[in-house]
């Protein structure tokens, strides 16, 4: 399949480094950078762009650059920058977002999110913990973001020329006052192609949320695999062995190993349903499948690669190898036991992924 998705990855680590918090620029293979990027989450931004410029210039250049003209650069491309998709407005995915706000020229750029995420985001921009440089209203003559409300409707929203999404809430534990805190994720279309990749937030286990909504997710993913979807983000926060109570709305190994078991039996029954009913049958019509025996789930998820980020850095040194690769060992061990079939990757800083 020929890759229509280009996406390069600023920051993708689960705090606390400063250095590495989620951030990724997202655009249709077939347009340059420079014709408009979609960032996806904000957390890293210009500073993490230089470096990762200085270091390796590809994907955007194929040659090296000069050093001294390197942040230049870093902040053209920045500027290019049409609009951002949030998950959810916790900072380590809004950082560069509030910092970078007030050096944007040009038109307003629009920042997706569902409505609570854009009313926590406009508590920062109440003219104290930074000035105010967001509205809800295009006509404001000093907006630099325009909040853009999604909702999670079933509906795909255009969000740049080649590009729209389509939101779902999920759950990622709780304030301390008690209150379920949701963060969204995203379905991302190609719309010439048709084909999609999966962008989850932080997002907690169901079996552990107090409104489990994976399995939602998963149900409309499910019809979508390998053919339509081949690619799910997802983050892994935790390696192995935490406990439930210490988790705060983030997913361990042996969670996301469980999730991936959810979805293989989801993809299992829509192939069911596909060969059993015609196409045109009304789905009240359907009947209720059996679930999976074992052994039965072997090479269902043949074909899709689940990209592993937002892993907590390992700040005790605990681990010989990258946090990241520890994590995304420990996920694919247990997925290869049960022979799904998924493809495991470890998401780093500064990669370029085609899909
Ligand atoms: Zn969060
Ligand atoms: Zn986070």
């Amino acid at each position: 399949m020929t890759p229509v998705f280009d996406l390069v990855v600023l920051g993708c680590g689960g705090g606390p480094s400063e250095y590495n918090l989620s951030s990724y620029l997202l655009k249709s293979c077939a347009a340059s950078w420079t014709e408009g990027i979609v960032a996806l989450e904000a957390g890293n931004g210009i500073g993490a762009l230089h470096q990762i410029l200085k270091e390796n210039p590809e994907p955007f250049f194929k040659r090296p650059l000069d050093g001294d003209r390197s942040f230049s650069t870093a902040s053209r491309i920045y500027s290019c920058i049409q609009c951002y998709l949030i998950t959810h407005a916790h900072l380590d995915h809004v950082n560069s977002l509030v910092l970078a706000a007030g050096s944007l020229s040009g038109p307003p750029r629009r920042v997706f999110g569902l409505t609570q995420t854009l009313k926590d985001l406009e508590t920062i921009f109440a003219d104290r913990l930074w000035p105010n440089l967001a509205s809800w209203d295009a006509d404001d003559p000093e907006v630099k973001l325009l909040y853009s409300k999604l909702n999670a409707d079933g509906q795909y929203k255009a969000i740049s020329s080649h590009l729209s999404a389509r939101t779902m809430t999920v759950s990622h534990g709780r304030c301390r006052a008690g209150d379920p805190y949701d963060s969204a994720t995203f379905f991302i279309r190609h719309d010439p192609s048709g084909h999609e990749l999966l962008f989850f937030g932080d997002v907690e286990p169901d079996t552990v949320a107090d409104q489990p909504r994976n399995r939602d997710v998963w149900r409309i993913a499910a019809s979508k695999i390998p053919d339509q979807l081949r690619a799910i983000f997802i983050e892994c926060s935790w390696p192995s062995g935490r406990p439930d109570s210490m988790l705060y709305g983030h997913l361990t190994p042996e969670h996301l190993r469980d999730e991936l078991v959810i979805l293989a039996t989801e993809v299992l029954k829509a192939r069911q349903e596909k060969t059993l009913i015609p196409a045109d049958e009304p789905v009240r019509k359907r009947t209720k499948m059996n679930p999976p025996s074992p052994g039965s789930l072997t090479g269902v998820l043949e074909g899709l690669r689940v990209y592993i980020m937002h892993c907590k850095e390992d700040i005790n040194g605990s681990y010989d190898q990258p946090i990241q690769l520890v994590i995304a060992g420990q996920i694919r061990n247990l997925v290869n036991d049960l022979k799904l079939g998924v493809e495991i990757v470890a998401v780093e800083q500064g990669m370029h992924i085609t899909i």
